[in-house]
């Protein structure tokens, strides 16, 4: 599409009717047009053209990633409520609310003016992330207006040329290239740095443009090479000869190359039929050209973050002329192309804008950075700062040994990785591997490098150095809070010991105490509406409330508990009824602490009456056939003894947490100990209970925390 043609709406039509066919669409888009014309009447651009001549364009880039209809009307209205007199109620009206959304949603993009750069891009990150998280079409009008502006640049003078350029470069191209609307982000960049340097961009063009008969004939005839290669292996494929955009070419001249050097000035791509033809069709060249080391990149099987997917591969060519190769499917090349705005190019996609949003938000992680570095607190500096230099610019791409890929800024190091991996191998890291060799952690991580972090469960967490190391903000937040956390946990353990001192001193058991009923009223008076167990221990251990004031919301000074609290709640004879007897001791077995409502049998003793075993315990084998049925009393009201095992699957500390819960259901803890750890830590506990309901209620709540494996009756 050339820059000088004057566009019309009927080339607009056209060019949208070869893949939008209800005519009933096509004439929105034409109301669309009428309606912004009457508008924008008596309006110019700077460059003295109508002002409709801008979204005309506007529309027709959109028509070439295959736009839908309400993105083409946006297109066309992007301008009406900002420049004219119109409401968005009455795009809501004429085009529906979703155009009205699409419309109001650019314009506030572009409504930003603030005293300083910082407070300008603050507003205009936010509105992107907003913009995106709404619908992510408005990001894509605001691509096409922002293209056909670079494109109309020469009409303006020269400061606002390099002010719009500058931030084009660093703010929408990036965009775009994330988005991995290539086709767009690289015709803006291009742009951008026309304006930009324009000694640069000339002088680049120049070259190519001298060498450019050569490098055409040069790739025409490895095109008739390969090609025939292919189709002497029978396969199927479309061949291009592919010219880099200056800028890329600027960009590796900056990283101090030669312009001689830069090999990939010959490119070829090759599309196939399927994925397995790419990797044929690779084998095929490899056994002609030799590929040089280093330079096979397989984004198939590891695509970018932005969706990409190729095989690159770089070989000596005919006439010993460097080659840069892709190889892809044609469904590849158009998300290659078109990034997510490839979902509108299958057309039996009803739903595209559907799928675009959620591509948006849940495979783009850049998409996700941004709207986690808007939650972290940071200064407006650093969240400028970040999104700047850590989510859209000079970015490297590192993998996993698992081959998962991950977007990291330059500069970065092994912790910025291990936190992007996730936060907890962060918190575990002590050491990495980057390509098979062990590097310091503030090695400065290379594009392509393959990371291993190798951590240990008994890291001790992050070291405060890190925070010098680290270079994306985010993994310094992480680690700070990490800090900032385990203060608060020190807190916390010094509030719970000061109470349990405190409690010990005053003979009141533990568990006791913190029934539902006494916290709650201890919440209420000492004003701790979370109702949190740990934020007591917090007020607690932060000095806050002393532990005796705590005590006293229950229990005042004088009505001490002395009672020990086995007499409270061991059974009595009563609970048991044996069969025919009237009056004998019965004991519970202790080695299998049967609890009302299980299957019991008693057992006569010599000389020490009935003691009563559940009846699978498998003591009762060797005990010879002295048993007697016996049965609970069923009004019984006491709560039993009875031991089980907690197997849980971390090696944290969770008994706190545990203890916690087992509060909750009317329990009393007599014993909670830990007798294995490890990886799988088991935990034994005695509880007071009052039946088999209860306890297996116990036992499914215990279950659903998420680190407990099993719970188990203990039986000796
Ligand atoms: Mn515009």
């Amino acid at each position: 599409m050339s820059e000088k043609k004057t566009y019309t709406l009927n080339d607009l039509i056209e060019m949208a009717s070869v893949y939008i066919l209800e005519e009933e669409n096509l004439q929105k888009i034409r109301d669309a047009y009428y309606f912004a014309d009457a508008m924008h009447k008596g309006q110019f651009r700077k460059s003295g053209e109508e002002y409709i001549v801008h979204p005309l364009n506007v529309a027709i880039i959109l028509t070439t990633i295959y736009a839908d209809t309400p993105t083409l009307i946006a297109g066309l209205l992007h301008d009406v409520i900002e420049d004219c007199d119109c409401e968005k109620e009455e795009i809501d009206e004429k085009f529906g609310s979703v155009v009205g959304k699409l419309v109001y949603g650019v314009s506030k993009l572009g409504r930003i003016h603030f005293s300083t750069e910082n407070e300008y891009l603050i507003d205009y990150y936010k509105k992107i992330i907003v913009g995106m998280s709404e619908d992510v079409r408005v990001i894509i009008v605001k691509l096409a207006d922002r293209l056909h502006n670079m494109r109309t640049l020469w009409a303006l003078p020269e400061e606002k040329q390099k002010k719009i350029a500058k931030e084009t470069l660093e703010i929408l191209a990036p965009i775009g290239d994330h988005l991995g609307i290539h086709k767009i982000k690289s015709e803006l960049e291009d742009l951008a740095l026309r304006y930009l340097k324009p000694d640069v961009f000339y002088d680049i063009a120049e070259k190519l443009n001298k060498t450019k008969v050569e490098r055409e004939r040069t790739v025409n005839e490895m095109m008739k090479y390969v090609t025939n290669l292919l189709t002497d292996h029978n396969i199927p494929h479309e061949i291009k000869g592919r010219a880099k955009s200056i800028y890329s070419i600027y960009n590796k001249l900056n990283k101090g190359r030669k312009f001689s050097d830069i090999y990939d000035l010959l490119a070829l791509r090759i599309l196939v039929g399927t994925e397995q033809e790419c990797y044929l069709a690779l084998g095929i060249i490899h056994s002609k050209f030799k590929p040089i080391p280093k330079r096979f990149k397989d984004y198939i099987a590891m695509p970018k973050p932005n969706m990409y997917q190729s095989l690159h591969t770089t070989v000596f060519g005919i006439d010993g002329y460097l080659f840069e190769v892709q190889i892809r499917t044609y469904a590849m090349d158009e998300v290659a192309e078109n990034g997510v705005a490839s979902h509108w190019a299958y057309k039996e996609q009803k739903d595209a804008s559907v799928l675009m949003q959620t591509t948006t938000e849940q495979k783009l992680q850049f998409f996700k950075s941004i709207v986690e570095l808007n939650e972290d607190k940071m200064s407006s500096e650093e969240f400028v700062n970040s999104v700047k230099d850590e989510v859209l610019n000079n970015n490297i791409y590192c993998f996993t040994p698992k081959g998962d890929i991950f977007e990291l800024p330059k500069g970065a190091t092994p912790i910025d990785f291990a936190y992007k991996v996730h936060t907890q191998v962060g918190e575990q890291m002590i050491g990495a591997i980057v390509n098979n060799s062990i590097v310091p952690l503030d090695y400065e991580l290379q594009n392509n490098d393959i990371v291993k972090i190798n951590t240990s469960k008994n890291s001790s967490g992050p070291s405060k150095e890190w925070l010098n190391i680290a270079k994306c903000t985010q993994t310094k937040n992480k680690i700070r809070a990490f800090f900032a956390k385990s203060e608060k946990e020190i807190y916390i353990d010094r509030g719970r010991e000061a109470l349990e001192k405190e409690l010990r001193k005053r003979k009141i058991p533990f568990q006791e105490f913190l029934s539902k009923e006494n916290t709650n009223l201890i919440f209420d008076t000492l004003k701790i509406p979370s109702h949190d167990l740990e934020e007591l221990y917090l007020e607690i251990g932060n000095g806050k409330h002393a532990a005796s004031t705590v005590v006293n919301t229950v229990y005042k000074k004088e009505e001490i508990k002395e009672k020990p609290k086995k007499t409270v709640i061991k059974a009595s004879d009563a609970d048991i009824m044996v069969a025919g007897v009237d009056k004998v001791k019965v004991n519970l077995a202790a080695c299998c602490n049967p609890i009302p409502q299980d299957e019991i049998i008693g057992y006569i003793t010599k000389g020490n009456g009935i003691s009563v075993h559940r009846s699978n315990c498998h003591n009762l084998g060797l005990l010879e056939n002295r048993t007697v049925p016996v049965e609970w009393n069923k009004t019984t009201t006491e709560k039993y003894l009875t031991t089980i095992l907690i197997h849980s699957n971390t090696r944290d500390n969770k008994l706190l947490e545990m203890l916690q819960k087992l509060s909750m259901f009317d329990i009393h803890v007599d014993r909670f100990v830990t007798i294995a750890r490890g990886d799988d830590t088991i935990y034994e506990t005695d509880l007071y209970v009052r039946n088999l309901e209860h306890l297996e209620k116990v036992f499914t709540e215990l279950e659903k925390l998420p680190y407990v494996i099993r719970v188990e009756r203990l039986m000796r």
